[in-house]
């Protein structure tokens, strides 16, 4: 897919054995961000969103594009003891060991039509998280969309249930 040329292949990052995908030659390419962003707003098929999720951090990136795109509030979720109101918290699976995402209880009313997006689906253990935190807060979710998705990780399993949007796989 044409969108592919601007994402960097790092491998034994973070750590041996993880090939990692960056998205930095993306951001600082006017015209890919804009191709990006045009295909991730053209999967929405104009259905109504209230608010939008940008996942800690590098959802933040299009989080907010999509969000002012759109003409509706942004939402960042973050690691615990960032965001300085009152928060819930789900955890999800590392590796090893656990970790968790934060919301402030005031960011989603109940009804919202809430799109959730970060840079890549992988395990979706991050994705089945803020789908949680979501739902508590009573929100309802158009769809969770990603710039990439690593399909053989099978993260869509996780979050089957819901409407999945990858910009590229
Ligand atoms: P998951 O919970 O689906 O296993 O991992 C997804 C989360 O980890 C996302 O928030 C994403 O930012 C990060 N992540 C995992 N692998 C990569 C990667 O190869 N490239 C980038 N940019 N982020 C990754």
């Amino acid at each position: 897919m044409a969108l592919d040329k601007y994402i960097r292949i790092v491998p034994d990052f973070p750590k041996e054995g993880i090939v990692f995908k960056d998205i930095t030659p993306l951001l600082l390419d006017p015209e890919g961000r804009k191709e990006c962003l045009t295909m991730l707003l053209s999967s929405l098929h104009s259905k109504k969103i209230d608010k939008v999720i940008g996942v800690e951090s590098r959802g933040f990136f299009f989080g907010m594009l999509l969000a002012e795109a759109l003409q509706v509030g942004f939402i960042p979720v973050r690691k615990p003891k960032k965001l300085p109101f009152t928060t819930i918290s789900a955890s999800y699976d590392l590796e090893y060991g656990t970790d968790a995402l934060e919301i402030h209880t005031d960011a989603i009313q109940k009804g919202d039509r809430v799109l959730i997006h970060d840079d890549v689906l992988a395990t979706g253990g991050t994705a089945k998280a803020v789908c949680e935190l979501v739902e508590q807060l009573g929100g309802e979710i158009v769809q969770l969309n990603f710039l990439m998705e690593i399909p053989f990780l099978k993260g869509r399993d996780k979050i089957k249930n819901y409407e999945i949007f990858a910009a590229m796989q």
